[in-house]
């Protein structure tokens, strides 16, 4: 095994395993042992260098001892101060690293990137994707670890969160903060401000309203003055004394441009980053959170490969009900043919399960879920909202339409087959089937067993 030593260093207690080879960039190694000495801004480059390439993502990093600084980030990204640890200790890690089973080449780079991460936290046994507070980031925070390993731009970890949340690889945990985002381009750089009801001036002064029993007249402060004594500018009466001439019942905001009197001001959100100016009701709250991974995250980073299953949640957009209800309104529709004649089809959309399995394992889940999304919208495109559908088990969807000919029912059949036909994709993906069974028809005797099993 290879290792790597960058600094002016002698490293000591360097197991016989291993090799010691200079360093030069982008040299590929097992380990890698950094000098104390380099700055914090150059151990972060190289860090960040080292953790976003395929092929040293997992790589053992080590400083060799601990320096004045270090930070969390850091922290999160090596392996710990190589003089602290013990080599036995080191010699374990770099093998067992160095065992992992190889990835498939095929799979999505998202997908590899996703696996290398969860590889890295359950070797380490690290559990923790951790958000840090970062100004240049859109929301104000980042999740390091899971930036550099996934390639991202500060603030984009947030959509692939969601999805490994989904796919149930990680869990939230602790509110860490929520950051108040402009709606239109979700950026944390907004101010509130106090605006004119009336003319959205920001122009406004804080004054108290006057109140002239007399002639009812309402005004503020600066309307009565009059030389150095109060006059009514309604009556033109002298205002005595308070309490019984006037009263002041509150305090206003008066705006400079339009002379508007309010007793609240408008409070306003204007976003720097875009410049457009919104209602406060439109703020976006972005949840941060402190997430860990699952057992099933540790599965995953053993297989090398995310589960079948987790696609399954891309077909619930289809607003599927469970098998006994659907059962239930299939037999109900069978009843009303019978007694009223009216008219009903069943679709039913199926594909090889086992062919299926054999894509994902090879192209990775992800490229398969994109490709299933697509053929989920134009499902979805063509269908009603009276119409119902159901899993009968992976790769088995059935759809009821409820007062369909046959005929309407086939031109469903033929749409869908026409728009399937185009989705561009380089997987060599099972056939989606679509057969039509209908009432009057097939239906009136067969039952869903002899349908599926045919
Ligand atoms: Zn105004
Ligand atoms: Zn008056
Ligand atoms: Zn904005």
């Amino acid at each position: 095994m290879k290792l790597a030593v960058i600094g002016d260093l002698t490293v000591k207690n360097i197991p016989e395993e291993f090799e010691v080879i200079p360093y030069q960039k982008d040299l590929i190694a097992d380990c890698y042992v950094i000098s104390e000495d380099l700055s914090q801004e150059k151990l972060n480059e190289l860090l960040f260098s080292l953790r976003s390439n395929e092929e040293t993502a997992l790589s053992l990093i080590y400083v060799y001892k601990k320096p004045e600084f270090t930070s969390d980030i850091i922290k999160d990204l090596i392996d710990g101060f190589w003089l602290e640890t013990n080599p036995e200790q080191i010699k374990n890690l770099a093998t067992f690293v160095k065992n992992l089973p190889p990835l498939s080449p095929e799979l999505s780079e998202q997908e590899k990137r996703i696996i290398l991460l969860l590889r890295f936290l359950w070797s380490r046994q690290k559990e923790k994707i951790t958000p840090y507070p970062l100004i240049t980031s859109p929301i104000a925070y980042h999740f390091p670890i899971l930036r550099i390993f996934c390639n991202l731009k500060p603030g984009e970890e947030i959509d692939i969160i969601e999805q490994l949340v989904s796919f149930g690889i990680l869990r939230p945990q602790k509110l860490v903060n929520i950051v108040p985002l402009c709606p239109q381009d979700r950026h944390y750089q907004i101010i509130f401000r106090d605006t004119c009801p009336n003319c959205s001036s920001l122009e406004l002064i804080e004054t108290e309203l006057y109140y002239h029993f007399d002639c009812g007249y309402i005004g503020s402060k600066d309307d009565f003055l009059y030389k150095d004594s109060l006059r009514c500018p309604k009556c033109n009466k002298f205002l005595r004394h308070l309490g019984e001439d006037y009263e002041i019942p509150s305090k206003a905001f008066k705006c400079l441009n339009c002379g508007h009197l309010s007793e609240e001001p408008k409070v306003e959100v204007f976003c720097l980053n875009c410049q457009n100016r919104f209602s406060l009701q439109s703020i976006i709250f972005q949840e941060i959170r402190l997430y860990v991974t699952t057992a099933l995250a540790h599965q995953v980073a053993e297989d090398g490969r995310l589960p079948l299953y987790v696609i399954e949640d891309v077909f619930d957009r289809l607003n599927l009900i469970k098998w006994n209800l659907f059962h239930f309104i299939l037999e109900w529709e069978r009843n009303k043919f019978k007694r009223y004649k009216r008219p009903f089809c069943l679709l039913y959309i199926f594909w090889d399960e086992q062919q299926e399995q054999a894509i994902a394992e090879r192209y990775g889940i992800i490229t398969l879920k994109n490709y299933f999304e697509e053929v989920i919208s134009y499902i979805k495109e063509n269908l009603r909202s009276v119409d119902v559908g159901t899993r009968y088990e992976t790769g088995k969807y059935l759809f009821l339409l409820p007062e369909t000919p046959r005929e309407g029912a086939e031109t469903v059949k033929h749409r869908l087959q026409a728009k399937l036909k185009y989705i561009k994709t380089d997987l060599p993906l099972p056939k989606i089937e679509i057969k039509i069974y209908s009432c009057p028809g097939e239906l009136e005797e067969k039952n869903i067993q002899e349908i599926i099993y045919d």
